[in-house]
């Protein structure tokens, strides 16, 4: 298959391929997502195999104003629609029940070929979404092609990450192509990602709330509006042994480039400090770093990711500095890492699972 590459004014081709079953590129404020038609388990089932994600990791759907919940879901809190008032459309995924199937829905799911079904029913999200779970991850994403495409596609689209499963996430139209050529019908470039990295989720199901990844919105954000929210421990740390995750996808590997990386946490000039006494002369060190520290690693392949202080930044350029490690062929990388304040706690999050949190202290 050859995957075309769709301008912005071809909204309309994207949301046909889309309806029709095809599997499309779409870009979003965080980071560019694999979309299909959500409501078409077929559709769906072929999302997985062109990432190569594991059948257990639900996805999130998108939809394109927060009413669209109420067709999909059931038991809806009120703090979901203080949420969506603040955040959407924004980065905040809320995982929320699924509508229930009426009786006679099941009926037909037990009787039909649903393999081959293009519809379950207008408003019956597919096992394959969910990964069979009662709940769903529900988005509003505010990118305006992105919305348009919802819009015209009529549907919600189901979506991940547009990488390759285990890669970092792409940021441009051209890293989602250089995973994706050959396995998927287009991509619409739309630009680079704004945001950087994936949407904040958070469990509405559970009392608390419960932050299951940080991203896009700031936790400080959300406690503006939700009493209390407890933080997932996969969030900060590597889940043990036979622990099981709340989030299917937390026990996957995640975000990681082909090298090896250690990350080093501390204040700016203590980290840099740290890693210029450890990185060997070696080209094939590769160093990611805050702008002020760049020249302390001319000899290397450099990546920055904005000024220390600037946390938006950071998460703008976190998977592309990691892409681009990959590509200058080093065999280790050394990263700068932000405390967890702001945007921090999400960059620090996608950092440690790329280093498989391999961590020290400077
Ligand atoms: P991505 O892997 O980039 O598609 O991000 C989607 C994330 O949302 C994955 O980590 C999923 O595990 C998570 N997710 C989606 N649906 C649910 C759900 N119903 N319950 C918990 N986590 C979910
Ligand atoms: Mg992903």
């Amino acid at each position: 298959m050859k995957t075309r590459l769709l301008s912005p004014n071809e909204i309309d081709i994207a949301a046909g391929i889309i309806k029709n079953g095809g599997l499309v590129g779409i870009p979003t404020e965080t980071v560019y997502g694999l979309g299909a038609n959500g409501l078409n388990p077929m559709a769906v089932r072929s999302i997985f195999q062109a990432k190569g994600r594991p059948q257990d990791n639900p996805l999130i759907l998108h939809i394109p104003d927060p009413s669209w919940l109420e067709i999909y879901c059931q038991d809806i809190p009120e703090e979901a629609w203080r949420l969506a008032k603040r955040f959407w459309p924004g980065p905040l995924t809320m995982i929320l029940k699924c509508k229930r199937r009426t009786q006679s829905e099941l009926e037909e799911l037990k009787n039909g070929p649903v393999c081959s079904q293009t519809h379950l029913g207008p408003h019956i999200i597919p096992d394959v979404v969910t990964a069979g779970l009662d709940t769903v991850g529900m988005r509003c994403p505010a990118h305006s092609m992105c919305r348009a495409i919802i819009e015209a596609a009529g549907v919600p689209v189901a979506a991940p990450s547009g990488n390759t499963s285990g890669k970092p996430s792409p940021t441009t139209a051209q890293h989602m192509l250089d995973d994706m050529e050959g396995k998927i019908d287009a991509i619409l470039d739309g630009g680079d990602c704004q945001v950087g990295v994936e949407s904040t989720i958070v469990d509405l199901t559970c009392r608390p709330p419960r932050l299951l990844r940080p991203g896009g919105v700031p936790l400080e954000q959300l406690r503006d509006v939700l009493e209390e929210i407890e933080l997932d421990p996969a969030v900060t740390r590597s889940l043990e042994e036979g622990e099981r995750p709340r989030a299917p996808g937390m026990k996957y590997r995640h975000y990681a480039p082909k090298a090896p990386v250690t990350v080093v946490q501390g204040e700016p000039a203590r980290s840099a400090q740290y890693i210029l006494d450890h990185v060997t002369d070696s080209y094939w060190e590769g160093v990611i770093c805050f702008n002020e520290f760049a020249h302390w690693f001319e000899d290397h392949p450099v990546e920055c990711l904005g000024g220390s202080l600037d946390g938006f930044e950071h998460a703008r350029r976190l998977f592309r500095a990691l892409r681009a490690m990959d590509d200058s062929g080093v065999k280790h990388i050394w990263a700068q890492c932000p405390g967890t304040e702001g945007m921090g706690l999400a960059v620090v999050n996608r950092l440690s699972k790329a280093a498989g949190f391999h961590i020290v202290d400077a």
